[in-house]
């Protein structure tokens, strides 16, 4: 799950990172003056969305006067923004955060993320940090220091220290710095993160040291172990993953027009892989879980057929503790509660398969069956080219994921 800027912030204020005053969130809605700026500026408005390089497609704006700064709030509110990190799509402006302003000297890049290959944590460094940290990891990339950290004993002085000089981190900030990189290493672990970032983190024309950015990204399968998190809303969520997840059933939105309905995260993946060799691109990625019975495939296809861009269902299922024919029985009995309206291509393997099959012929439903996963993708790629049933009335295709 990323956060927003804000909510990074409200964890680092909790572990004393120190930071700019901040004045408060506005929402889209509400009045800019909701916000009250204290005595005196300059004040920075800031875009709360879940992508970098705000800094450069104007959502980040100093504001000198008050008014500028209501002006700023009042413009940002509702804008699109679109930045290297959206992947050309634009993002709404629907939380702005007003801090107070500072006067840079130097901008450094601080992350800790996880270094999968030795299964621990490792920060990620540089003395030249700010909004083309992706450049440089490019062009100059000796420049990025690394310090691995052990993930018990967590981020050990003298490594702070030898970080600290790589970095250039003037002497009357040492002790600052050092306790906060110790500090964003504890938050890694604690927080169940895969990446908190600090870019930049500023020493100040007056001499501080002070995080003006924040991005965490936590770990949805430990969000269990932090309740305050797992009652934030995921800005990341679209209506139908908020709706399958209420229901039981992980489902992930894809962009392509072939509905997948698998058992087990792993054959799910292997479905979508199947998928783009075939020639398509999946609608989504869902795992129908182990008790594929009737009432969770019929929950599966409601949930796939929200999708407006849906054009065929692919059902791939294993059957081993669940069985072929009951899956058969739950698909049959659920198309017909349904009406389904889109191709169906099915793909059945495992126990009790002759069976399943038997019972998927003789439903007198119009669905096409296939032996293996690479026959069934090749099909449903087939019946979207043909382009049957509903996507061919020529609506909803461009609507994404908002629900018919
Ligand atoms: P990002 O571009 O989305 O990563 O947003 P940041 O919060 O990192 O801000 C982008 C850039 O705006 C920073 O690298 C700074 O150069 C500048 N900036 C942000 N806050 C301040 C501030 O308080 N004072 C000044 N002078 N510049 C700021
Ligand atoms: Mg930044």
């Amino acid at each position: 799950m990323k956060l927003l800027e804000y909510e990074g912030k409200d964890i680092f204020e909790k572990y004393n990172i120190p930071l700019l005053k901040r004045f408060g969130v506005v929402r889209i809605g509400d009045s800019a003056e909701s916000v009250k700026l204290g005595d005196c500026g300059p004040w920075v408005v800031k875009a709360q969305v879940l992508a970098g390089g705000r800094g450069k497609a104007g959502g980040v704006k100093i504001a000198k006067t008050r008014d500028e700064a209501y002006t700023h709030i009042k413009n940002m509110l509702g804008m699109k923004i679109v930045t290297h990190q959206t992947s050309g799509t634009a993002l709404t402006v629907e939380e702005v955060l007003v801090e107070s302003a500072c006067e840079i000297e130097r901008e450094i890049y601080l992350s800790v993320v996880l270094d999968r290959k030795e299964a621990a944590p490792v920060i990620i460094a540089s003395a030249q940090g700010g909004v083309s940290i992706e450049e440089l990891a490019r062009t100059k990339p000796e420049l990025i220091v690394r310090t691995p950290v052990d993930p018990l004993a967590g981020l050990m002085d003298f490594q702070a220290r030898e970080l600290a000089f790589a970095l250039k981190i003037p002497k009357k900030n040492l002790r600052d710095f050092t306790e906060l990189a110790k500090t964003i290493t504890r938050i890694f672990m604690e927080v169940d993160a895969s990446l908190v970032e600090i870019n930049p983190l500023v020493i100040t024309k007056d001499g501080r040291l002070l995080a003006i950015d924040a991005k965490i990204v936590t770990d949805d399968n430990a969000l269990f172990r932090h309740k305050d998190l797992a009652a934030k809303p995921d800005h990341e969520t679209s209506e139908i993953e908020k709706e399958a997840k209420e229901i039981g059933i992980n489902y992930i939105g894809l962009d392509g027009n072939i509905g997948c309905m698998v058992n087990g995260a792993g054959l799910a993946m292997a479905t979508l892989d199947t998928v783009k060799l075939a020639g398509g691109n999946a609608a989504n990625f869902l795992d129908v879980g182990g008790g594929a019975n009737v009432e969770q495939v019929t929950k599966a296809f409601q949930i796939i057929l929200k999708d407006a861009k849906v054009k065929a269902i692919l059902v791939n299922i294993f059957g081993g503790i669940m069985k072929c024919d009951n899956i058969a029985a739950g698909i049959v009995e659920a198309t017909k509660k349904l009406k389904l309206n889109v191709p169906l291509v099915i793909r059945l393997e495992g126990t009790n398969v002759k069976e399943g099959k038997a019972i998927l012929k003789d439903s007198g439903i119009k669905l096409d069956t296939a032996d293996s996963l690479w026959e069934a993708a090749q099909k449903a790629v087939a019946a979207v080219a043909r382009g049957e049933g509903r996507g061919e009335r020529g609506e909803g295709a461009e609507r994404g994921n908002s629900l018919p």
